[in-house]
């Protein structure tokens, strides 16, 4: 069954210029673009997307992090899209991520850590339509 989840290019992996060789990635994994833009994300809808951890003590420079420059979105799809793009990036924290991981190869911390991805199915659905409109997917 093809599967779309949501990856957000967070802020740090545009200042390292590392877009190409993340699509590379995707794409050599077999996961089609179905969507991509660049868009400023600020407070209110990081509250939405982060409302799991608002409260914890990161939530804050989380927040200052991921709106601190624009952001690309996308929508990749493929064949279980949400695992196939979760272990291709690795775990939250690169102290525990494999070399040859996103995380693992670039992330300079747990919060600066490169790539979002949606963690689950149902997840992915409201994500997607958290950032997209129905007609900006192909
Ligand atoms: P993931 O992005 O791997 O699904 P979470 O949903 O748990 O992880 O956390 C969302 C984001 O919050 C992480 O990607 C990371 O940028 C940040 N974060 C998570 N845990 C910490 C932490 N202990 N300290 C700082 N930032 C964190």
């Amino acid at each position: 069954m093809k599967e779309r989840t949501l990856v957000i290019f967070k802020p740090d992996s545009l200042e390292k210029k590392l877009l190409p060789e993340l699509l590379r990635r995707f794409q050599d994994a077999g996961a089609d673009i179905a969507a991509l833009k660049m868009a400023k994300l600020e407070e209110p809808v990081l509250r939405e997307h982060y409302a799991h951890i608002f409260g914890k003590p990161y939530y804050q420079p989380l927040v200052d992090f991921m709106s601190r420059r624009s952001v690309v979105l996308c929508v990749l799809e493929a064949e279980n899209a949400v695992s196939k793009v979760r272990a291709l990036i690795g775990p939250t924290n690169p102290e525990n991520a494999e070399k040859g991981t996103i995380r693992g190869d670039f992330a300079d911390s747990v919060r600066e850590n490169i790539v979002h991805a949606s963690d689950s199915l149902e997840n992915a659905e409201i994500e997607i339509k958290r950032f997209f409109k129905p007609e900006e997917i192909f």
